[in-house]
This record gives C-alpha cells, structure tokens and sequence, in this order.
C-alpha cells in the first residue's frame, strides 16, 4: 500500500508542477485572460464547491458561455492542484465525435498541451489519450460501449454529461444508467450540462439536484423573418443589378436577365406564399435559390463577418457548395471560402472553421468589391455544440432533418421538418458572439408562431432495436421495465416492435435473451441489420461488398439526384446495375468504379459522368476501413492474412444478393404477377410502390420471386426506396424463422416467420445448412 500511495504521490506531485510552468508560460496567460472573459469563469468557485458538495449538479447556460471548454478545464485544474490528479479520471461525454476532438483539441490548446496528454478523446476506432491523460472527450456511445465492462465505471471520478437538453437517446439512456448507479458509486460525481432548456426537468429526475444556471452574453441580434428579408435583399439586389447593367456592358446579357428574373421571381413567389395558408409551406422542400440569394445580398451589401448557414442534411450543403464554388454566382470564388460542417464528416476540415481569415485580406465592403468571407454551411449541429465565433450572419432555413419512428406502421423515416422554437432561439444566437449580428430566418413568422416549443426527444422518434440490443447486453433487466424509467418513456408498441425484429433476425432468442449473433451485434455500432450484413458477409467471404453496401446503408446514397438531368442520372445507375435489379449492385459497382478511377486519377470526371458524389464516396470509403477494423477486433476479418481471404466470392452477384437478404430481411416484399406488371406487397403495409429513383422502379417483371429493400418512405404512397431482387433460395437460408407448413405452397411470411411447404428432405436440407451457419456465428 504505500509503495502505492508514494507513486501517487509523485505523480500528483509531478502533474502540479507541470500545470504551473505551464500557466507562467506567456501564450498560456494570453490563453488565460481570454478564458477568465468568458460567463463561466465568473462561476468558478460556486461550480467547484457544488461539484464537491453535490454528487449530481445540474449546469445550464447560454450556448458559448463556456460550459464544454471550460466546466471540465476547472475540475482538472482544482484536482491536480490539490495533489489529488493520480486518483482523478474525468469523463466529458459529446453527442457528436466532431464535437469530442474539437472540444478536447481547444482544451488542450488552452492549457499549452498536445492533444492527448493531460487532455484527450476517444470515440469509435479512434483516440488520442495517454497514461497521463486525466480528462477525456467521448461520445456517450463510447461510454455506453464502455460500461459493458465496467458497469460500476470504477475508475471515472467525474462523469460530465454534455448538450443534455439535445435530447438524444444516448444521453437519455445513459442517465437512466446514471441514476441507478448513483447510490452504488458514493464517490462519483455527476454533472449534466445543457444550454438553457428546461434545465428544471433534469434536476427533478434526479431527485431535485442542484441547478447552477451560467448567465450568457451576447450581442443584440436583429431577427428577420421572410417578410422583412424579402424586403431587405430585394431593394438591394435589385439596385445592384441595375447598376451592373450600367456599368457593365460587356456582361452576357443572357446570364444577366436569367438572374435578374430568378431574383425577381423568388420574391414574387415568396411575397404572395407569406399571406397564404400553412399548407403551402412544406418543410421538406428547401429553396437553395433562395438561399443563395441571401447570401449573394449580405456578401455584395453587408459588413465583414462570417456567415453561418442552417441547412438540413448533407445533400443541401453539397449542393451549395458546388452551387456556389463552381458557378460562382459571387464573382471570383477564391475570395471565399465555403465551409461544409456536418457531424459525419471527416475530421480534417473540421479545423477550418475555427479559423479566422487574415485580417489583412478583409476589405471594407462596398457594392463592387467582394470581401473575404467565410461561409460555414452546417446542419443543427452548429446550433449548440459547436461554437464559431465570428458569425454575424446568421441564415436559418428553419428545418432539420428528423428521424420519425411510425410504430403502427414500422415506419421509419428521416425526414425534415420544422424546428422547434428553442431550436430557432438557438440558430439566431450564434449570430452575436462578437458583436450585433443578423438572423436572416427564411420562413415567415407565422411559421415561428407554429412551431412546437421543444423538439420530441429522440428516444420517442427513432426505432428502438439499438437501444434494446445494447440494453441487453449491459444485463439491465427486461428492456421494457428498464425503458419505462426513462425521462420520458418510449411508447410500449415501439418497444415491443424492436424485440420483435430484434427476435427476428436471431439476434435475441424467444426468452428475449442475447444469442451469439446478437452478442456480436452489440459490438458492432451500427443498426443490427447492417451489423448482420457485415457478418455474414464476411463469413461468406464477399466482404468486400457487404462493406461497400453497408457503408452507403449507414451513410447516404453515394448517387446525386440533379432536378434538370435527371433521366441522364438514372441511366447512369441502371448501367451500373446491369441486369441484376439491384439498386444496391448499382452503388456497389458504382464505388467499384470509383476506386479503380480514383488510382487512374480519374475519379472526378467519373463522378460528374455518373452523378456520384465524390465526398459521399470518400466517406463511405472511410466507414468501409472502420468496419473492416471492427469486424477484425471481433475476430471475423484476419487483417495479418489480409482482407483476401475474406473475399473469395467477392464477384458472385447472386451470393452478394443473398447476403443482402440476410442483411435486411424482414424488409421483404413478394413480387406478385397483375396481368402484365407486377405488384408488391408486404404483410403490414400491403400494396407497396418502387420508389421512381430505383433501378426497379420502370421493370414490369422481375426474374427472382421476392425482393429486398432498405428503406420503407411515406409520401404520397408507400415506396421502397432501394430493392434488390432476390431468389427464394435467399430468403430460405438467410430469412427469418423457418416454420413448416402444410397448406399453400412455396414461402409464406407471417409475422416474423416463414412458413414454408416443402418435402421433409428439403426441409432437413435447409434446417442444417441453418445450423452449420448458427455455428459459424459461435465465435
Ligand atoms: P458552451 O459549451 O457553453 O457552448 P464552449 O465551452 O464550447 O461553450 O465555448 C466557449 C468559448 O470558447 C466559445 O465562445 C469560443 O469563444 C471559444 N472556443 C470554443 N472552442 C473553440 C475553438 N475550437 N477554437 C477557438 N475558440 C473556441
Ligand atoms: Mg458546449
């Protein structure tokens, strides 16, 4: 024991002496006057003796104030201080990963560190973090993941929870854990941190818990809404064009009318939309053009600053980008630069941001010439959890993309939809970090007026299979009793739905307990279904494409959908599906296509040839390698053998197809013959319709009796969006339950089960073909 105690000692001992020389250290003290402005810092003292009186603390302050830099930062300063830094782990959990690295990348910065020493981050298949490293940036994913092994999370001294009023389903579950732990971890301390949402719910939750409330400031922000935007840009732009058409003769009269005439009839177009009903404004359609038009105005008319734009998705943000790089609609393109931040993105770009551009490039604005601005064009990530401080133009489309979980029908969609007024509070508040700022809302008032409050916590929108696995396997009880805890429980039909699926794809057996499947599932981070392709996959030795599928299924559709060009785009995709009636051969061979461009230097012309997004691509590309590391950290790939083994039937089509099946199975629909055209159908929904944007969508007849398909949408009808044409064999092997049957013949499937008439040699047959790949999964 005291061997022990005097290496702690020393170590305490050590890591003081370092933070002093480092907070003598000139650029630390710069660091440190910067930090001591901020609203946090005012509430120093308070914070660390409720920490220390407290065993949960609830924080809420305004977004910027410095709640994520700053509320950890004092812990580890206070515990390496008082000699207590050897007994001290920190734990800081983000939603987001880009979140962890730049939080823990800042953090560092602030101190005088490398990232990774004192302050560090781990989430999915990467960290950096040392013996040395006390405070640590994760994902709540990777502490969910973590107390698999560690329920009592022994070694963490204090856990932080962060952007707790996001409401994301992690960080409810993970404060059921949290308060279930509480009377067996006297010692741990709990702080949640949230902006300033409803923070009075969280500390009842946990038995009225005290509540610090950081008080923010920011500068006035002018709230315009799309009245009073129309009126403002139109006036301007208008002149401006004038005054082009004067001094600049020489100017392509065509481009020029074309966009006088789209400006004009945007606002012809929004001026009389405002005085009409609701209905007219649908949230799933965003007006880039509009959009552009703003941005146009406050570049050609307003001051220095960056702009920050709220945009849906991916998609949009892609669009623009191109939109605005590449036809350069603001002049000469290099004057700016165009930012993209989504929460999925690689972690390069993501240090631009941060950036400001050098002082000595601005120039004063006038109508001529174009000043150097950054434009960050962003999803609601950039609403919270991300703070960029020189924004003073705010541009809110008012929508975000939302997951929708229809437990009737099992529906599932991602679709956008109007934000909460909390959530537009939010946006328009990054506009005045620096000095007055300008919320440009593209929606009329009576849209704000409409919008609910709060956005429904995720828990109660989103299919629950993931969160039900993962319950499993931490061994918290029947995944209903555990749920019903919740700050707000989910509806029992969504529940049961999930150990439904969840039972039949064989991940948890009829006593609702883990399989050896569902065991393998659990480790892998990912929807069960795409879990299960990925295994399979690599059993079957097509890896390489269960990893390519997956990645697009994880990720997004690596296929553009241009509005003008779009019969030249679904020409494009059909050819790569060749005869397969495969939407998903066709992404397949598509990044096949890529890659083998991409070593010829190729690929960009490819992608524009074939209405492929490079940057989807990449980052399936990306997601490919971090399957391929988890698969190999479970034991399915032998990366020292090399991904060869694993890839022995890589270009047997019909063995991808099954695999496919036993990825998305039970999304199965029969392929029935109507005279002529054949009509689909699924055992909830009934009559399904082939999404136009298929390679299936224009196919009377199909080869194969049944088809796969990833996603089920609600519009107008009921589409499957992607489908693969698959054999009964498929569905035989790598479908759901086998029950035989005596009337009817061929396969039917009820509820989960396939009831199936067949001789009892077939039935034997398939029942240990069955078995043997049970045993396959037993490792
Ligand atoms: P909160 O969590 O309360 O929203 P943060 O702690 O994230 O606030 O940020 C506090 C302040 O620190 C921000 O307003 C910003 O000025 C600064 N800051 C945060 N991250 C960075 C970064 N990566 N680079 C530069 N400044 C940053
Ligand atoms: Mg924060």
């Amino acid at each position: 024991f005291s061997y022990l105690d005097t290496a702690k000692e020393k170590l305490s001992a050590e890591l003081k002496e370092k933070q002093d020389k480092m907070m003598a250290n000139g650029s630390s003290k710069a660091m440190l006057s910067f930090r001591e402005k901020l609203p946090a810092y005012k509430k120093k003292a308070e914070f660390l003796k409720a920490v220390a009186d407290n065993q949960v603390l609830v924080v809420s302050g305004e977004t910027g104030c410095g709640k994520t830099t700053q509320l950890p930062q004092f812990i580890l300063e206070e515990e390496i201080s008082c000699l207590r830094a050897a007994d001290c782990n920190i734990i800081c959990t983000q939603p987001r990963r880009i979140s962890a690295i730049s939080v823990s990348a800042r953090i560092a910065a602030e101190r005088g560190e490398i990232i990774g020493d004192t302050v560090g981050y781990q989430i999915r298949l990467e960290a950096k973090r040392s013996a040395q490293t006390r405070l640590l940036f994760c994902t709540t994913g990777v502490v969910l993941r973590q107390l698999v092994q560690d329920p009592d999370l022994t070694g963490v001294s204090h856990l932080l929870v962060d952007e707790i009023h996001e409401r994301g389903m992690n960080e409810d579950f993970l404060l059921i854990i949290l308060r279930d732990l509480l009377p067996h971890r006297p010692d741990l301390r709990v702080i949640l941190m949230s902006a300033t949402i409803n923070a009075e719910r969280f500390s009842k939750y946990f038995g009225n818990a005290p509540t610090i409330h950081i008080p923010g400031f920011t500068f006035p922000v002018t709230e315009l809404y799309l009245e009073d935007v129309l009126e403002k840009t139109h006036y301007h732009i208008k002149s401006e064009f004038e005054q082009r058409r004067r001094s600049e003769s020489k100017k392509d009269p065509l481009t020029e009318l074309f966009e006088e005439a789209d400006i004009d009839s945007h606002y012809k177009k929004y001026s009389k939309l405002t005085r009409q009903s609701l209905e007219a404004w649908s949230p799933t359609k965003l007006d880039l053009g509009l959009v552009e038009a703003v941005i146009e105005y406050l570049c050609r008319h307003e001051g220095v600053g960056a702009i920050l734009v709220f945009l849906t998705g991916w998609e949009e943000i892609t669009k623009l980008l191109n939109n605005i790089n590449e036809n350069s609609f603001l002049g000469n393109s290099s004057k700016f630069r165009v930012l993209p931040l989504h929460g999925s993105m690689s972690t390069v770009n993501q240090r631009e941001i941060f950036e400001r551009p050098p002082s000595n490039m601005r120039q004063a604005p006038s109508s001529l010439v174009i000043v150097l601005l950054k434009i960050v064009l962003a999803t609601n990530i950039a609403e919270s959890s991300i703070t960029i401080d020189d924004v003073v133009y705010v541009i809110d489309c008012g929508k975000a993309k939302e997951t929708s979980y229809d437990a009737l029908n099992k529906l599932a969609c991602l679709t956008p939809s109007w934000i909460s007024k909390a959530s537009a509070h939010q946006r328009r508040g990054r506009a005045g970090r620096v000095q007055a700022g300008v919320c440009y809302r593209l929606y009329p008032k009576i849209i704000y007026d409409a919008m609910p409050q709060y956005q429904l916590p995720e828990i109660l929108r989103t299919p629950l299979q993931e969160l039900c696995l993962h319950i499993k396997s931490l061994q918290l009880g029947t995944v209903a009793s555990f749920l019903e805890k919740a700050l707000q429980p989910p509806d029992p039909l969504s529940v049961q739905n999930a150990i439904e699926l969840l039972k039949t794809i064989g991940a948890l057996d009829n006593l609702e307990e883990l399989t050896p499947l569902g065991r393998h599932l659990c480790t892998l981070p990912v929807d069960p279904n795409i879990g299960k392709m990925l295994l399979i996959g690599s059993i079957f030795q097509c890896l390489d494409p269960a990893l390519t599928i997956a990645s697009a299924l994880a990720h997004r559709d690596p296929f553009v959908l241009p509005i003008n060009r779009k019969e030249e785009a679904d020409a494009a995709r059909k050819s790569f599906a060749g005869d397969s009636c495969s939407d998903h051969i066709a992404l397949l061979k598509a990044f096949e296509g890529w890659k083998d461009a991409k070593r010829n230097g190729t690929d960009k012309a490819f992608c524009w040839k074939n209405f492929l997004s490079p940057i989807t691509l990449q980052m399936m590309d990306d997601m490919r390698n971090q399957f391929l590391d988890l698969l190999a950290n479970i034991g399915f790939v032998d990366k020292a053998k090399g991904i060869k083994a694993s890839n022995h039937y890589r270009d047997d089509l019909e063995l991808v197809c099954a695999v496919l099946c036993a990825g998305l199975y039970p999304n199965v629909v029969q392929c029935k013959r109507r005279g002529k055209r054949t009509a689909l159908y699924t055992k909830e929904v009934g009559k399904v319709d082939i999404h136009p944007a298929s390679v299936n969508a224009a196919v009377h007849r199909f080869p194969l009796p049944y088809m796969v398909y990833g996603e089920k949408v609600k519009t107008t009808y009921i589409y499957i969006r992607d489908s693969t044409n698959i054999s009964d064999y498929a569905l035989l092997l790598f479908g759901g339950n086998l029950v035989p049957s005596t009337t009817g013949d061929g396969i039917e499937m009820l509820g989960g089960y396939l009831h199936f008439s067949a001789s009892e040699s077939v039935l034997n047959l398939i029942k240990n073909l069955r078995c043997e790949l049970d045993k396959l999964l037993q490792r």
